[in-house]
């Protein structure tokens, strides 16, 4: 998407995939100083490293402790964070709500929930749940989430049905930021009868497109949506970072639709191939 966003653009700019060792980070980071980069995204476990080798972090990447998108500026090294940019985006766009407000539960306390659950908080939400198979990483998170904004209401729950039915009675959207589902028969991480109409159910994942989760969401009614719009904003705001024009979202999405279905016809071939 990044590729189709300069060619619209007219800007002589390529975006490559490197797989860099963590140990080699400072190194890799020090090149792109001095080799004409625009800028890089960083990945896990890049992102909460990386804070510690910049030359200046932005405010907002601070309250997350993470950093995925790097500009270079006459040879400084500038962090930035777009995650919590892509998610309420998304939400606006695939749901059309705000979390002002709203009654929210992460399923998750990794990266992927961290940037959820701090982003609901710095938007104001009345209650943020977080619930994650290894309880203890949930209630870390409760205690940065109260930092983020004292006056939302934080709670940690195991990621288990008997604690969450209750829970997503009252709720209005629940996210899954666990990375079950990214495998084709994974389980959903919540049964059927934890989900109903009133409900919007968001997966991060979205490869696979439809996973357990959006499947058992959507059968008890809930409106339930994959995380690909996430990923198109967080990579818009990060063009817009690099380059200072305004992102060709359209075309973006275009091409990380296109990106995802050749992805998954190729594993197709390779399946069929296997068998
Ligand atoms: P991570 O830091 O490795 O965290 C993984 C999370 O999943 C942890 O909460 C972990 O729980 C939980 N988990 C893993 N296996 C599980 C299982 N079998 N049962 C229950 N919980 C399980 O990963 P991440 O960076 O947060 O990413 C999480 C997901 O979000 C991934 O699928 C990723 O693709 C997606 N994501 C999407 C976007 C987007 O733009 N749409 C952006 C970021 C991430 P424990 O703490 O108990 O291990």
């Amino acid at each position: 998407m990044q590729n189709a966003a300069f060619r619209a653009r007219r800007i002589d700019c390529v975006y490559l995939p490197f797989e860099v060792d963590p140990k080699h980070l400072e190194t890799a980071l020090s090149g792109i100083r001095v080799m004409n980069f625009l800028g890089v995204n960083l990945t896990v476990p890049h992102k909460i490293l990386a804070m510690t080798l910049l030359d200046e972090i932005n405010d907002y990447a601070k309250i997350f402790g993470a950093v995925n998108t790097v500009r270079v500026r006459n040879g400084r090294l500038q962090g930035f964070n777009t995650d919590g940019y892509g998610l309420v985006q998304g939400l606006k766009e695939d749901f059309g709500i705000q979390l002002k407000n709203k009654q929210i539960l992460i399923l998750g306390a990794g990266g992927a929930g961290r940037a959820a659950a701090i982003q609901c908080a710095l938007e104001g939400a009345r209650w943020v749940g977080i619930a994650n198979r290894t309880l203890a990483r949930a209630r870390a998170l409760m205690d940065e989430v109260r930092w983020a904004n004292k006056k939302v209401a934080v709670q940690a729950f195991p990621l288990e049905a008997v604690p969450l039915r209750g829970v997503l009675r009252d709720a209005d959207l629940v996210i899954n930021a666990t990375s079950l589902g990214l495998k084709q028969d994974d389980p959903s991480p919540l049964p059927a009868d934890c989900f109903h109409r009133r409900l919007k159910a968001y997966d991060m994942i979205y490869q696979p497109s439809e996973t357990s989760f959006l499947r058992v969401a959507r059968k008890a009614g809930a409106q339930a949506v994959n995380g690909m719009s996430m990923l198109l904003h967080q990579g818009a705001r990060a063009f817009e970072i690099w380059t200072g024009q305004k992102p060709p979202v359209e075309v973006m999405r275009r091409a990380l639709r296109k990106a995802c279905s050749d992805a998954l016809r190729g594993r197709g071939k390779l399946a069929r191939k296997k068998q």
